[in-house]
């Protein structure tokens, strides 16, 4: 049987990316950016208060200094600092000429009282003179000099960078307020299934309620892919024939969940070939997910997942997530993190690459949460992670450190 390795090698080298558009700064997050993105400018664009104090000459701060004016975030400094002189000035505010530092309000004695800020220029100058000193030990500069974080031109973000609120913020900041991102793939969803109802509704004793759907959408969606939910559809190929139509017609992706075993209703292999897609496995060595089935048309990607909860679940995350980041312009890399497991993991049958759930201790260790397989739905709630023994080995010592793929 195919190992898991070529089913991923052979669903990523499918992908053809889908395309971009431009979007709103509001509709940028979790998508995946397709242009390189310049600053129109220095950032910050002038040399700017990190602090609430006064802007002076560091040689002066031995001296009493003389307030010449007060500089608000906003307003451009009117006059130049000279000796013995400094400007009170807010967080933010561009620092006057002729200052090198800017000493914090905390450090700092007034000698006679100075007016309340006002924001217009006018009476902002015009309040009476008064003096200061510093009263520190010493202070660093508490200048943000101006394009100290971004110098105009430099490329910011690259092509391909996945849009997180940081880099939403940067885009922002460098006035790229509609960015060019890649096309979010139409995801459409079946839940194949004649004992499948829906979750608002009690099942017969010969039934359960559909979780796959709404696991896989959420899937899909925070990914930022446009997710479409068709419900449940009875185990008949007519039933399955006519759903796959009309999903197949309005996404580029389609996953089936359920159907796709050796049951004498699973249909779906079945159904996908008579539609023209071109099963590119059948199958794969790992555990959950075995029975999983992929193919391609022209234009058209269609998975078919075991209807198990924890199939649907780490087939997505293992095989179709990197699937969709890969239509989308992304080399996702998974997020992993290293640690040592805190007991020995066993098992007898060494031919299926095998995925279970585990959660991270305090202590920063690996610890198996309860687990009865594929259908034991509630499991993964109680788990950070997954983690996978490889095809050929049969036991994992406690301390080897793993790595976790967080989830
Ligand atoms: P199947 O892959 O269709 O043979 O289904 C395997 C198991 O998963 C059966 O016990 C199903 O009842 C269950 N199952 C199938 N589809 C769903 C679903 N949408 N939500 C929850 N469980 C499901
Ligand atoms: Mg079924």
């Amino acid at each position: 049987m195919l190992s898991f390795e070529k089913a991923l090698d052979t669903v990523l080298n499918s992908a053809r990316p889908l395309g971009a558009e431009r979007v709103s700064l509001a509709d940028a997050a979790n998508r995946v950016l397709a242009e390189d993105v310049k600053s129109d400018m220095d950032i910050p664009p002038f040399n700017k208060s990190a602090m609430d104090g006064y802007a002076c000459r560091r040689s002066d701060l031995a001296n009493d200094l003389e307030v010449i004016e007060i500089i608000p975030a906003g307003y451009t400094p009117a006059k130049s600092v000279g000796p013995g002189q400094c400007a009170k000035i807010m967080t933010g505010a561009v620092v006057p000429e002729g200052a090198d530092c800017v000493v914090m309000k905390e450090y700092v004695e007034t000698r006679n009282s100075i007016l309340d800020a006002r924001c217009s220029r006018e009476s902002r100058n015009q309040h009476r003179a008064s003096r200061i000193r510093f009263v520190g030990e010493k202070t660093k500069d508490n200048i943000c000099q101006k394009g100290e974080d971004i110098k105009a031109g430099d490329i910011v973000l690259r092509k391909g960078e996945l849009l997180k609120p940081q880099h939403i913020a940067v885009l922002a900041s460098v006035g790229h307020a509609r960015p060019i991102v890649s096309k979010a793939p139409r995801v459409g969803i079946i839940a194949t299934g004649s004992e499948l109802v829906d979750p608002g509704t009690v099942p017969e004793p010969c039934q359960i309620r559909n979780s796959n759907s709404f696991q896989l959408a959420a899937q899909a969606g925070s990914l930022g892919a446009a997710v479409t939910d068709y419900g449940i559809t009875k185990d008949t190929k007519e039933a399955i024939d006519n759903m796959f139509k009309k999903v197949a017609a309005a996404n580029d992706v389609v996953i089936v969940s359920g159907g796709v075993s050796v049951g004498d209703f699973d249909f779906v292999p079945d159904i996908l070939k008579r539609n023209n897609i071109d099963l590119l496995f059948e199958g794969i060595a790992v555990k959950p997910g075995k029975p999983s089935v992929f193919g391609v048309s022209e234009d058209l990607y269609c998975f078919g997942l075991p209807g198990n909860p924890m199939s649907t679940f780490v087939q997505f995350e293992i095989l179709i997530k990197p699937f969709l980041y890969k239509l989308m312009g992304c080399e996702h890399k998974h997020e992993n993190v290293r640690m040592p497991l805190n007991e020995s993991v066993e098992r007898r049958k060494t031919g299926r690459q095998v995925w279970f759930p585990v959660a991270i201790t305090e202590a920063g260790t690996v610890e198996l949460v309860e687990y009865h397989g594929s259908a034991h739905i509630s499991s993964l709630c109680a788990a950070d992670g997954l983690i996978s023994i490889d095809v050929g080995v049969g036991r994992i010592e406690k301390g080897t450190v793993v790595p976790v793929r967080l989830i």
